[in-house]
């Protein structure tokens, strides 16, 4: 087994490295290795309202907000150029804390300095609107405001990249930040929050405090001195911020969880479509919101699709996430690994076919699973509804588009969807009235900064990247302008 070393984290409230005010501590456990890779403040409700204090002074009175776009963009350049400098050394951390393979890490943190790349331009591009015809004597500016101070509560399976779909672009337009990270993978937003400061962030604009979600992620969601808060996580605790958010009505913005299909039909290039399908289901362990596990393939076509995805599975090699060649590392938490083991339960209770895996993997420490594939799933199936979170495909067959698009909106998620075809119409069809705010055509999982990701139905509210990001982190001011008399209200004569 390759070694680990362990690092010892602070916390960063208004650009100092902080330890927690109880001097509390906790560990993180590698999921692969079984030792300790970090140790972390443990904070609680007054480390959150300090760093809440911070950002709410940094908003309020300090220069970021009032620095121009120019300056901002270049600030948010720097950062991802340092991202660029410690890609090895945060692709590392994230491979350790996460159980991620560590070539996936890579790729994580090479798309993060992308993501800080685009988010600087929008920082020129934070503009409103102008109205030159609602009269000869009128002129309507709506000018575009940093909503605040953002809280971002994130979870543990892409740490570095989830918060980088939010910290740059509120960053951008002018906004300042408290972020909770997930506690089992804190360690590249502490880092992060320090490149921030190395590249010149003004103290306060960039705090994070690390702790357990019941008490610091809540108090987060509550606190009255915070303007948005923006979560990324399960579906569950994303209605738990909606509701403590609602006391003081401030705005919500969810990225949450998802059952998402990818759909093959007769006419599909078959190579393709096996190679999306296991790549799909079996990236980041499947520890992931667009992990596509249900596999929607046509019936005159299955038997021998399914054959082909169980063959290529085969080859997918899991183990040590620090080995190049492994593709599926360890499951994160304990908790998680009881929940695929579950949910792998009860699809073999309720009849579906086991081609592949269901079992954990042998190995000398940390917890692997097999990857694994269900056939003859059927949309009433918990397999076939839950997310498991977890390298398990299931496969549900259909006979037409019209039977595909209803398997495939039959559940309360929304986040992504996918068809392979050569056909137009069935690949418009599908796109057209697929339930989901992403959809794939021929392909999967392929992301862009400049393409906005957010989820229908119970997979969230508002959307990430692009330029919809400008609009969730602004307020709108109408700016209504008079030049010239005025006419009387009382007796109509010109003033
Ligand atoms: P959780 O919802 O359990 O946790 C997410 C974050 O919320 C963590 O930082 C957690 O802290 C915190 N948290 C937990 N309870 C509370 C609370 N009561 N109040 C405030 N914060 C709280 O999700 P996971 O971390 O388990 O992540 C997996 C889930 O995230 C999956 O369902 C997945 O689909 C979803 N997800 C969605 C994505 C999307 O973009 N749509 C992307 C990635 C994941 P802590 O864990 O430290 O206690």
């Amino acid at each position: 087994m390759t070694t680990t070393t362990t690092t010892t984290y602070q916390m960063l409230v208004d650009g100092e490295s902080v330890a927690a005010r109880s001097g509390a501590v906790f560990e993180r456990v590698s999921p692969a290795h079984d030792v300790v890779v970090g140790t972390y403040p443990r904070g609680d409700a007054a480390d959150m309202d300090r760093a809440v204090a911070a950002a709410r002074a940094a908003f309020d009175s300090g220069p970021w907000p009032r620095s121009s776009g120019a300056a901002r963009a270049r600030v948010l350049r720097r950062v991802a150029d340092l991202i660029e400098r410690d890609l090895e050394e945060l692709a590392r951390t994230e491979t350790l804390e996460s159980g991620k393979p560590i070539s996936q890490a890579r790729g994580e943190v090479a798309s993060t300095a992308e993501l800080w790349f685009y988010a600087a331009t929008l920082a020129q591009h934070a503009y409103g609107d102008s109205h030159n015809a609602i009269g000869e004597q009128y002129l309507g500016v709506v000018l575009r405001e940093p909503i605040g101070v953002v809280g971002m509560i994130t979870p543990w399976n892409f740490p570095l990249l989830i918060v980088s779909q939010k910290l740059p672009f509120a960053l951008a337009v002018g906004c300042t930040a408290v972020v909770k990270p997930a506690e089992l993978t804190s360690g590249t937003t502490i880092r992060l929050a320090e490149l921030c400061r190395e590249a010149g962030m003004p103290p306060g604009v960039v705090n994070v405090i690390t702790g357990s979600g019941r008490e610091v992620g809540a108090r987060l969601a509550e606190h009255p001195g915070i303007d948005m808060i923006t979560f990324t996580g399960s579906t569950a605790v994303g209605k738990t911020i909606m509701a403590s958010a609602a006391s003081t009505l401030k705005k919500v913005e969810l990225e949450l969880g998802g059952k998402n299909p990818q759909v093959v039909m007769a006419d599909a290039n078959l190579d393709r479509a096996v190679d999306a399908v296991v790549f799909g289901v079996y990236f980041n362990q499947g520890e992931c919101c667009n992990s596509a596990s249900r596999l929607l393939v046509h019936d005159t076509i299955a038997d021998e699709f399914v054959d082909r995805v169980v063959e290529r599975a085969k080859a997918v090699r899991v183990g040590d996430p620090l080995d190049e060649a492994t593709l599926i590392g360890a499951i994160a938490s304990a908790e998680q690994f009881d929940q695929i083991q579950s949910l792998v339960h009860d699809g073999t209770a309720s009849g579906a076919s086991l081609l592949l895996g269901g079992h954990r993997l042998d190995s000398d420490t940390g917890r692997f699973f097999q990857p694994t594939v269900f056939d003859h799933v059927t949309p009433d199936m918990s397999i076939a509804r839950e997310e498991i979170f977890g390298p398990v495909l299931s496969t549900l067959r259909f006979s037409t588009i019209e039977h595909a698009l209803e398997i495939a909106n039959a559940t309360v998620y929304g986040l992504s969807a996918g068809i392979w075809t050569q056909d137009l119409d069935s690949a418009m069809t599908f796109a057209r009235r697929a339930k989901a705010g992403t959809v794939w055509v021929n392909c999967w999982m392929d992301g862009f900064p400049e393409l906005s990701f957010g989820g229908y139905k119970e997979s969230g509210v508002g959307r990430e990247l692009g330029r919809a990001a400008v609009d969730e982190f602004t307020e709108l001011k109408t700016l209504t302008i008079h030049t010239g008399p005025r006419t009387s209200w009382i007796d109509g004569t010109l003033l």
